[in-house]
């Protein structure tokens, strides 16, 4: 079956992930004035940290890993973004999502700046002690390059809560006993036990679902009794299907790097979650039919929410697609070509530094947990979560009718007058 992979090889739109992140910065800026030593400033990252490091293997053999760090910006406040383990990291995928998280932060009004980083590998082909040995390696390689003041990693594709405790557990061993405590906040998405948020867990999905919501009003369309179908079933993706689910939508179909697979009657995406935990991925699910790639890409249904790797809606596949909304949860999914034929066909793409970034915004959260050592209740991040993803989601509706633009381009105009006006403000040194 031809996986996510092989149709980022092939797919026609050729640019690397940080031309295409640069292609869709430069539209903004030039709809907005944006200041050119602003622009300028703006279109590389900050600092690029590459790091090559060895690692024991469970076989007594020595094995080299190549990670990056990628440090965007940092106006606003530290420089924040994910931590990935994927065999296709490399230097210009890191490059733009650490640009699209400079984005997400200043438009969610965030303190934080942007920042990504990534090991290339695949965390599938390592035992447990493996990738416990990597990680800690990265992180010591990293060394000062990051800090709860300065530079905060968080989950991504292929790391978890698992990955974040061992990164602040190395990085506290850095330190002296008496200051070990104020350096928790290095990483978040930490286990709970760790001084993780509650909500991190679910805070993309969630977010993403308390967007659509408010954009589902705007437009008069109703969540409950509608469809949905989903590519990648991690993180994101599992938690929006739930969450979708429990508001009353059905799931119809579901591709993850196993295969794709769909139910006309529907799919329980609990049970599914569940299976996907115990099994690795979605194929051999009992309760629905194995589907091609363009099948699923064809389901008919309301919403497709993709949630894995970027570029996995481009020319090639769009044409299958009919949904009315298209709701980025993984970022950079849909290519520049392929998001303008999307959008010629009336289909609405919410982007993904709007409807991704309740992940942001709950790493936030629990930073500023550990910087006051409170344990906010759940039910208090979901009920701040809400009022800041509806907010925004509010403002950028609100641009894109002032601006005339896409809804991508909205979202972008407003991260970038914010971080215009600090530039302005601060000037540049010396
Ligand atoms: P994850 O590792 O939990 O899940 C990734 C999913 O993608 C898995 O279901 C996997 O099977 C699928 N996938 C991987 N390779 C594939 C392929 N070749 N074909 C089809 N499916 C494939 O990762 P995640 O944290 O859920 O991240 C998913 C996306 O969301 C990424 O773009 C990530 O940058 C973005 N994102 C994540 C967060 C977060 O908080 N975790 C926040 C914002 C954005």
């Amino acid at each position: 079956m031809q996986t996510l992979q092989d149709r980022k090889t092939e797919m026609s739109d050729q640019m690397n992930l940080f031309q295409m992140a640069s292609a869709q910065f430069k539209k903004a800026a030039a709809v907005i004035n944006l200041d050119p030593s602003v622009e300028a400033v703006l279109s590389e990252p900050q600092n690029e940290i590459v790091v090559n490091f060895p690692v024991t293997m469970d076989n007594g053999t020595i094995r080299m890993f190549r990670g990056y760090r990628i440090q965007h910006n940092n106006t606003n406040g530290p420089y924040k973004g994910g931590i990935r383990f994927h065999e296709s990291v490399d230097l210009a995928e890191v490059k733009a999502l650490a640009q699209w998280m400079t984005w997400k932060s200043a438009l969610m009004g965030i303190p934080m700046g942007g920042a990504k980083g990534g090991v290339t590998l695949n965390p599938r082909e390592f035992s447990e002690p493996e990738l416990r040995r990597i990680t800690r390696r990265f992180t010591y390689a990293l060394g000062n390059n990051i800090g709860p003041e300065y530079d905060i990693p968080a989950p991504d594709v292929g790391t978890g809560p698992r990955e974040m405790v061992w990164i602040m557990d190395t990085y506290m061993t850095m330190y002296n006993a008496s200051d070990r405590n104020a350096t928790r906040g290095v990483v978040t998405g930490k286990s709970i036990l760790q001084g993780g948020s509650l909500g991190r867990d679910k805070a993309t999905g969630q977010g993403l679902f308390y967007c659509f919501e408010v954009w589902a009003k705007h437009d008069g369309f109703k969540i409950p009794g509608s469809t949905f179908f989903v590519q990648g079933y991690g993180n994101v993706g599992s938690w929006a299907a739930r969450i979708m689910q429990d508001a009353g939508a059905r799931l119809l179909a579901v591709d993850d790097h196993t295969g794709s697979i769909s139910s006309p009657d529907g799919i329980d995406a609990h049970d599914l979650a569940a299976y996907v935990k115990a099994h690795g991925g979605v194929k051999g699910y009992p309760r629905a039919r194995e589907i091609s790639v363009p099948e699923f890409f064809a389901t008919k249904a309301d919403v497709f929410i993709p949630a894995a790797l970027e570029r996995s809606i481009d020319i090639e596949n769009e044409k299958y697609i009919t949904a009315r909304y298209v709701v980025e949860g993984a970022n950079g999914p849909t290519t520049l070509e392929a998001e303008q034929r999307l959008l010629a066909r009336g289909i609405t793409v919410i982007p993904d530094i709007l409807a991704n970034s309740g992940g942001v915004t709950v790493s936030y959260f629990e930073w500023v947990q550990n910087k006051i050592s409170e344990v906010w209740e759940l039910e208090r991040v979901d009920m701040e979560l809400k009022r800041m993803m509806a907010r925004t989601t509010e403002h950028v509706l609100e641009e894109i009718k002032k601006r005339k633009v896409e809804p991508r381009i909205g979202a972008l105009s407003l991260a970038l007058s914010r971080i215009e006006a600090a530039h302005k403000e601060r000037g540049i040194f010396p």
